[in-house]
């Protein structure tokens, strides 16, 4: 796993005295490559189930080393405020926001 800039929470909730937390969850996989298409999945769930919760911002690491964090999402930036790709890091190819619509 390498260094990535990691997307950062972007919310319009402007409540005071919110602020970021970060939930670690931890499940098997066979490698690392595996662990990040299994995150894309859970995260993906997540967002379907709970808007509030912001998914794309989703980090993976071995149960072992919290400190090597991998982003699960590539978070490229699209053409647009807020557009950004939600596909798998590193994935090849286009970049696409949710619904599919193409960014670059
Ligand atoms: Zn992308």
């Amino acid at each position: 796993m390498s260094d990535v800039d990691m997307p950062q929470i972007e919310s319009d909730d402007d409540r005071p005295g919110l602020r970021p937390f970060t939930l670690h969850i931890d499940f098997l996989a066979a490698d690392d490559h595996q662990a990040c298409q299994q995150a894309v999945t859970y995260a993906e769930g997540l967002n379907q189930l709970r808007p509030e919760v912001d998914g794309y911002t989703a980090r993976v690491s071995p149960a072992e080393a919290w400190s090597q964090v991998t982003a699960v999402f590539c978070g490229a930036a699209g053409p647009h405020d807020m557009d950004m790709c939600v596909d798998a890091a590193g994935h090849g190819g286009l970049h696409h926001g949710p619904g599919g619509s193409w960014l670059a």
